[in-house]
């Protein structure tokens, strides 16, 4: 891959991995706030239950993303960005531009 297209996906990915944690941070401020209610009477109670709830499944799928962005960022590091960890040849570039954290190529992509 040449080396404009590498930074060109780098800049991305850190921008993602920057605005994920930022994120993060405002839905941990979030629960911080929440959690600092002096007086829920049960019906909020019941109502933090569950937006609790959300946040842990969102940190959960938001958690499994950055470290997904965090391994391509190790790979173009590694110089191996862009590789197929399945089969070894070059992933299509239009396939990165559309999901720059992949590490698979079409034809190895579980989803296929
Ligand atoms: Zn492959």
């Amino acid at each position: 891959m040449d080396p404009n297209t590498l930074e060109k996906f780098h800049r991305h990915l850190l921008d993602r991995q920057f605005s994920m944690l930022e994120r993060r941070k405002q839905a941990l401020a979030a629960e911080d706030d929440m959690l600092a209610e002096p007086e829920l009477d049960w019906e909020d109670t019941a109502a933090l239950g569950s937006a609790a709830a959300v946040l842990d499944s969102l940190g959960e799928s938001e958690r499994q993303a950055l470290v997904r962005v965090d391994a391509a960022l190790t790979r173009i590091a590694r110089g191996t960005y862009g590789q197929c960890a399945g089969c070894g040849d070059s992933i299509d570039p239009e396939r990165l531009a559309a999901v720059p954290d992949t590490d698979r190529c079409g034809g190895c992509a579980p989803e296929n």
